[in-house]
């Protein structure tokens, strides 16, 4: 990571100009200059100089981050406040501890799928103690999680997590195999949401590619090392890159803007301090790694599609995939190549949804408020289904809409591209 004097440097590049201010959703809902952007670039410049201290409130600023990634595709200075974000949480991090909850996550559940998928089967067996909501397939937090956003409504977990559903290769379901690609599924695909894992296999089956799905694989590590636990953070990435290196691929395909970024992006910065030995294996796994949307739009001819749906939809931009990876016209290639499916705009569709991953759950009532003009601008577009690249976003999504009784549909682009029979 990051030493005290490079991201002193980060700060410094700051011209104050105010640019990014306005694009930083935090801001626009609290309208207080320190819980800007800017503010936060100037308030780690002097936390990292010794001018102000470590405290209950900047821990409570830097917290209020949704890692969107606005303030940096804005700034003509060129700063990177993620830098500065993560550095300063780290710093809190080591200083104060993480609290124990995180602690027991990050070192124990995250590393080990078979302890998380356990612990995941005591929550989904709590949650059958709330009630479905609206069209039966969301529920309420469990009760003991109230604190993670009163009334939030979450999808049922699972009982058959994907590592469950398939083998470690999975044959094509039609021809020769033409390509073998790597996947790596993340922990909500993994264990809430197996059907945008199993559309993904699906798809790609049907174009003659085998699937590698590597059983040792395991979290991104993103919660870990966005909490400032770098340690534990590092250790996820080894695990990850372990769990591909045995197998010759194409590519390794994610369907989840964030461990997209965080394979693509972030783990060239975790593994700054490492051996070359670990450089250059996080190097060959991280260069073939591909959001599904750029895999479908550069390896598979939707022309082919055999049927055919008659929808309007809407494409959310999730923050990860858009500004964290570049990935903006591919997942609409992918739509508009779809037969029968019609892509509306929404107006600002890069805007932050305000889910931030567990943003949503330790600020939820500042998240709903960000997350409001996301749900009227959906709906102002008269689709019938929104469709996104990123869980996280769709989680968010689901619980606001759900919330609203709205009757829009929330979609993984690659479930709109199973559907669709292509
Ligand atoms: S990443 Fe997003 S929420 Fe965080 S400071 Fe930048 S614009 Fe604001
Ligand atoms: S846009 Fe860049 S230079 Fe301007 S205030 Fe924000 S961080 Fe500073």
């Amino acid at each position: 990571m990051y030493s005290s004097q490079i991201m002193i440097q980060e700060a410094l590049k700051c011209s104050r100009c105010g640019i990014c201010v306005a694009a930083c959703p935090v801001f626009r809902e609290l309208q207080q200059e320190t819980y800007s952007s800017r503010g936060k670039t100037e308030v780690a410049r002097a936390l990292l100089e010794g001018e102000v201290p470590y405290s209950a409130y900047t821990e409570d600023l830097f917290s209020k981050c949704l890692l969107c990634l606005a303030c940096k595709a804005n700034c003509p200075a060129g700063v990177e406040q993620i830098k500065l974000i993560l550095g300063v949480r780290a710093e809190l991090a080591r200083r104060k501890g993480l609290p124990l909850s995180k602690r027991i996550a990050f070192h124990y559940l995250l590393k080990n799928r078979s302890l998380f998928g356990k612990a995941l089967k005591v929550f989904s067996f709590l949650q059958m103690f709330t009630p479905p909501k609206g069209n039966g397939k969301l529920r309420h937090l469990p009760f003991f999680l109230s604190a993670f956003g009163k009334g939030r409504l979450i999808p049922d977990i699972s009982d058959a997590p994907l590592r469950k559903q398939f083998s470690e290769v999975i044959a094509p379901a039609k021809g020769p195999t033409t390509l073998r690609v790597g996947l790596f599924a993340g922990c909500f695909i993994d264990f809430v949401e197996p059907a945008i894992g199993r559309s993904l296999i699906c798809v790609l089956g049907r174009h003659g590619i085998e699937v590698v799905f590597p059983k040792k694989q395991t979290c991104c590590g993103i919660p870990v090392f966005m909490s400032g636990d770098i340690k534990n953070g590092l250790e996820l990435l080894k695990i990850n890159a372990e769990a591909f290196a045995p197998y010759q691929l194409d590519a390794v395909v994610v369907a989840c803007a964030t461990c997209g970024t965080a394979l693509k992006e972030s783990y060239k910065v975790l593994v700054e301090g490492e051996s070359q030995e670990w450089k250059d294996r996080v190097g060959a796994f991280r260069t073939k790694v591909q959001d599904i949307s750029e895999f479908l739009t550069g390896k598979i001819d939707l022309t082919k599609a055999e049927k055919g749906t008659f929808l309007k939809v809407t494409y959310h931009d999730p923050c990860h995939l858009n500004r964290g990876q570049g990935v903006l016209a591919q997942p609409r290639a992918v739509i508009k190549g779809l037969p029968g499916v019609t892509l509306v705009e929404m107006r600002d569709s890069q805007r932050c949804c305000g889910g931030g991953g567990s943003f949503g759950f330790y600020h939820y009532d500042l998240s709903k408020q960000i997350s409001r003009r996301k749900i009227e601008d959906i709906e102002a577009t008269g689709a019938s289904v929104v469709v996104t690249g990123c869980p996280g976003c769709m989680l968010q999504l689901k619980d606001q809409l759900g919330q609203k009784g709205s009757p829009v549909e929330v979609k993984h682009l690659i479930q709109l591209v199973d559907e669709a029979g292509v």
